[in-house]
């Protein structure tokens, strides 16, 4: 953990068996972005979400295919499913039988206070987590009079009284909260006020935060500023992007803040006229294969063999290109060299070698 961070101590709430705020660790999710209802490609992304790491899954719950694809999705999918749903509780009701474990709503959508009060019932009924998905966009008349705009502390203002309403009329606590506006620094600052008010945990997200580029700048700033104050319990990146991206990045900015760690962390140079290798390609080899391995390893990827292992001396294990040769480093020290071609090779076989030495720093 970053030595700033002071992490908040939420109430523990449960989405299927994946334990959200206290002392559990910052869960990561995403969203699948296949139609619901067909349920092969829905499966398919949910198996690739569940390899990069993902912990929990939502699905969109459009209409009633959606619904009825849910109860082979819910049986198959390695991880919790949650039912995000817009205006019709009917459909949520539905969900939540079909085996969901959580469900996502916007209460200022919903008119019919008395579907909203039975799909509360429901869920309760089923023990299955409700996220009060507040949105500047759709805020309840009441609050809009009173605040003339949708500011921070009307959304605060609006998740609250949903928070109290659901405990105090149900007796039911497996609430999270997120607090989201198309500013990220109105969002910000909605998830700081409610976080002084309320112990309940905090789903971050940045909503329509753009492509792979921008929307991770976007999401890296907000929900590192909010980590870094012990602020947030879950997040979700939303990028336009392949949402397997959206788990990497995640986990990215948690590695970078020393909260949680997944990936190997890879130190590359940004290259320069002294590198004689094809250093770009060799990178992203590398990444690829780091994508597909869970480990607490520093990996360097350097483009010259006179700077590269000083300059990377923190990492395990790394290469630097020299002219038609490699070597292969250990925390600055060369312990190997061997032709261009025959680099990445002989980096994967010492990568396993020394992770068959240190046990403890594969990550289950
Ligand atoms: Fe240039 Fe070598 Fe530094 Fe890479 S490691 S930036 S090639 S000096």
């Amino acid at each position: 953990m970053h030595p700033l961070i002071k992490r908040k101590k939420t109430k523990v709430v449960w989405v299927g068996n994946v334990g959200i705020g206290g002392d559990h660790p910052i869960r990561v999710q995403s969203m699948t972005n296949t139609h619901t209802k067909d349920i092969k490609a829905t499966l398919k992304q949910i198996q690739e979400l569940y390899s990069a790491g993902c912990e929990i899954v939502r699905v969109a719950i459009p209409d009633e295919d959606s619904v009825k694809a849910l109860k082979e999705i819910t049986k198959e999918s390695p991880i919790p499913v949650i039912a995000d749903l817009h205006f019709a509780t009917l459909l949520g009701e539905k969900a939540v039988l079909s085996g969901v474990s959580g469900i996502r709503i916007n209460p200022g959508t919903f008119k019919n206070r008395k579907n909203l009060e039975r799909l509360v019932k429901v869920c309760k009924d089923n023990n299955v987590c409700i996220r009060i998905g507040i949105n500047a966009g759709s805020l309840e008349p009441s609050i809009l009079k009173k605040y003339k705009m949708p500011t921070p502390e009307a959304m605060v203002e609006s998740a609250l009284n949903w928070v109290s309403y659901i405990v105090e009329k149900f007796d039911y606590q497996n609430i999270k909260v997120s607090l989201k506006s198309s500013n990220w620094w109105e969002s910000v600052r909605a998830y700081e006020l409610f976080s002084e008010k309320s112990d309940f945990p905090l789903h971050l997200g940045v909503t329509e935060a753009g492509g792979l580029i921008p929307g991770t700048i976007k999401n890296t700033m907000a929900i590192s500023y909010l980590l870094l104050k012990g602020i947030g319990d879950t997040l979700r990146i939303s990028l336009t992007a392949d949402p397997v991206e959206e788990v990497f990045v995640a986990y990215e900015i948690l590695k970078n803040l020393g909260i949680r760690t997944l990936h190997p962390d890879i130190i590359s140079c940004p290259i320069c006229g002294r590198c004689e290798i094809d250093l770009m390609k060799l990178y992203k080899e590398v990444e690829k294969w780091a994508k597909n391995i869970k480990a607490d390893l520093k990996l360097a990827v350097m483009g010259c063999v006179v700077n590269g292992p000083g300059e990377a001396k923190m990492a395990d294990l790394g290469i630097a290109g020299g002219k038609g040769i490699g070597i292969i480093f250990k925390k600055g020290k060369i312990i190997r060299k061997v032709p261009e071609e025959k680099l990445l090779s002989a980096f994967f076989e010492e990568i396993e070698k020394f992770l068959k030495e240190h046990p403890e720093r594969l990550i289950h």
